[in-house]
C-alpha cells in the first residue's frame, strides 16, 4: 500500500497548435537550464520549439518538462478550454502550481499536463467544488473520500485500460444493452481537468482557507479496507437508501459499497415494484431529505440556478418525445413506443435493467447511467424511478411520467446527506464510517 504522497498528472488541454504561457518564479527546462517569464511553445519538424519573451529560443525538443525550483512557483496558461462538451464551455487564463509537461502527439497537436502533488490537487478540487462556508467536518469528510477515491482510481487505471469504444455497437439483432462506464480511458495522464474526471482549475481562483485547512488536517488520511485504499465513490443525493456497487459497475461485491439507509433509523431495502412505488411516491425521513437552502448552497455551488426537487422528482414526456430521445441518444427506432417495464432494481430502488417495448423492436437497457442517458436530453437525476403511462382508450400510450428519487448513482457517500450530518454535529470520521461501513481510517504518510 501507499507509503508516501503520490504525484498526479492532470491533462489540462489537448489538440492545440500552439501554447502560450508564463512561468512565475524559476523553472528548470528538461532537467538542464533555468528559465522563467512568458513563453510560446509551437510545433515544427515534428518537434517542439520554445520561444521566451527574453528572446531565448530552444528548438527540436521531443517533449517539454518545466519543473518548479521553489514550491511557490506557478505557471499561467492562456486560453484553457474548460468544460469541453459541456454547455458552459469557455476559455480563460488559468494558473497552476507544480510542473508543466507539453507532449506532441502525431495528428493530435499539443497536450499540456500539470504534474502536481496529490494534496495540492485535492486542495484545488475541494476549494472549487465546495463552498468555503461549509462546515469544517463536511470538508474534512470530503477530503478523505476524494483522496481515497483518487488513489484507488490511479491504482486501478494502472492495471487496466478499459475504453468506451470497447462496447459492441447496437445492431438490429441486439436485444440487451448493458453498459457501465469506468474512468480508465486516459493514456498519457492520470485524470483530465473536466467534469469527466473532476473539475480542476489549479490555483486560478485561489484556494479557500477552509479547503486548505481541511486538506492539511487530514493529510495522508485514507479509508482503508483489508489493506487496500477504498474506492470511495460519491454522488449528490441517494434519495434515502444507497445502492450496491455492482448495480452501477462490474459484478464485484465491495463490502464497504453496500446499500445502507441514509438515516438514523433503518429503512428496509426495496425488493418489489410495489415497494419501489411506495418508496418514490413518499418522502421518508433521511439525512439527504432537506430543502434547507443554507445546506444546499454548500454542495450545489450554482444552487440559485438549480432546482431543489432532487430528493423526489418527476419528469413527463409525450410518447413522441421519448421516441425521438431514444433515436437521438441510442440510435434506436423502436417504432411506436408501447411501454417501459422495470426488470431489475437495486436496494435503493435504482433500476439496473429496464425493458423498452416498441412495435418495431423490444430491447433491455442497463445499467443505471445508460438508462439515465437514454431517457433524458442530458441525464436523468437517477434511475430510481417508477413509470406511469397515460393511455388512449385503445391502449395507445400518450404520455410517460417518471417519478424518481435521488440524484446520482447512489453508491458510497451521499454529499447532501453528509452536509446535513455535519450540520447536525457529526465528525468527519463518523460521516465517512456511516457511508463506508467496515472501512477504517489510516494515515499513510
Ligand atoms: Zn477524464
Ligand atoms: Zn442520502
Amino acid at each position: 500500500m501507499l507509503s508516501h504522497e503520490p504525484t498526479l498528472s492532470v491533462g489540462i488541454l489537448e489538440g492545440y497548435e500552439e501554447l502560450r504561457g508564463q512561468l512565475e518564479g524559476s523553472f528548470v527546462l528538461n532537467g538542464s537550464r533555468r528559465v522563467e517569464g512568458p513563453f510560446t511553445c509551437a510545433i515544427g519538424n515534428n518537434n517542439l520549439h520554445i520561444v521566451f519573451a527574453s528572446g531565448e529560443t530552444v528548438t527540436d525538443l521531443p517533449d517539454v518538462r518545466f519543473s518548479p525550483v521553489a514550491q511557490e512557483s506557478s505557471f499561467l496558461l492562456e486560453d484553457v478550454t474548460i468544460g469541453v462538451k459541456f454547455h458552459w464551455e469557455r476559455k480563460e487564463q488559468q494558473r497552476f502550481r507544480g510542473g508543466l509537461r507539453v507532449v506532441l502527439r502525431p495528428g493530435k497537436g499539443l497536450t499540456a499536463i500539470n504534474v502536481v502533488s496529490l494534496e495540492e490537487y485535492l486542495a484545488s478540487v475541494i476549494s472549487s467544488e465546495m463552498s468555503a462556508s461549509a462546515p469544517a467536518e463536511l470538508l474534512r469528510a470530503h477530503a478523505i473520500t476524494s483522496r481515497s477515491w483518487l488513489v484507488a482510481m490511479l491504482e486501478r487505471a494502472r492495471l487496466v485500460h478499459a475504453s468506451l469504444e470497447a462496447f459492441a455497437p447496437i445492431t438490429p439483432e441486439t436485444t440487451e444493452v448493458i453498459r457501465w462506464y469506468s474512468r480508465e480511458d486516459h493514456d498519457i495522464y492520470d485524470v483530465c481537468a473536466d467534469d469527466h474526471c473532476q473539475r480542476y482549475q489549479g490555483i486560478s481562483k485561489g484556494i479557500s482557507s477552509a479547503a486548505a485547512e481541511a486538506i492539511a488536517s487530514t493529510r495522508g488520511v485514507f479509508l482503508v479496507h483489508e489493506n487496500t485504499v477504498c474506492d470511495a465513490r460519491y454522488y449528490k443525493a441517494c434519495g434515502g437508501l444507497t445502492d450496491n456497487f455492482p448495480n452501477s459497475w462490474e459484478e464485484t461485491d465491495i463490502p464497504y459499497l453496500r446499500s445502507i439507509a441514509d438515516s438514523p433509523v433503518t429503512h428496509p431495502p426495496i425488493r418489489s415494484e410495489g415497494e419501489a412505488e411506495r418508496w418514490v411516491l413518499s418522502s421518508p425521513d433521511a439525512y439527504c431529505n432537506t430543502k434547507d437552502p443554507a445546506i444546499l448552497r454548500q454542495i450545489l455551488l450554482s444552487f440559485d440556478q438549480e432546482t431543489t426537487d432532487f430528493y423526489r422528482w418527476h419528469v413527463s414526456y409525450t410518447r413522441e418525445e421519448l421516441e425521438a430521445l431514444l433515436q437521438k441518444k441510442a440510435g434506436l427506432d423502436v417504432g411506436t413506443l408501447m411501454d417501459l417495464v422495470p426488470l431489475q432494481r437495486g436496494p435503493s430502488g435504482r433500476l439496473v435493467r429496464l425493458r423498452i417495448v416498441g412495435t418495431q423492436r423490444t430491447l433491455t437497457v442497463g445499467k443505471d447511467l445508460e438508462i439515465r442517458r437514454w431517457l433524458s436530453p442530458s441525464h436523468l437525476y437517477s434511475s430510481a424511478f417508477i413509470v406511469r403511462v397515460e393511455r388512449r382508450e385503445d391502449g395507445m400510450a400518450l404520455k410517460f411520467t417518471l417519478h424518481g428519487a435521488g440524484w446520482g448513482h447512489g453508491v458510497g457517500l451521499c454529499q447532501i446527506g453528509a452536509a446535513v450530518m455535519a450540520v447536525r454535529g457529526f465528525a468527519a470520521e463518523e460521516i465517512v464510517r456511516h457511508y463506508f461501513r467496515g472501512a477504517e481510517l489510516r494515515k499513510l504518510y
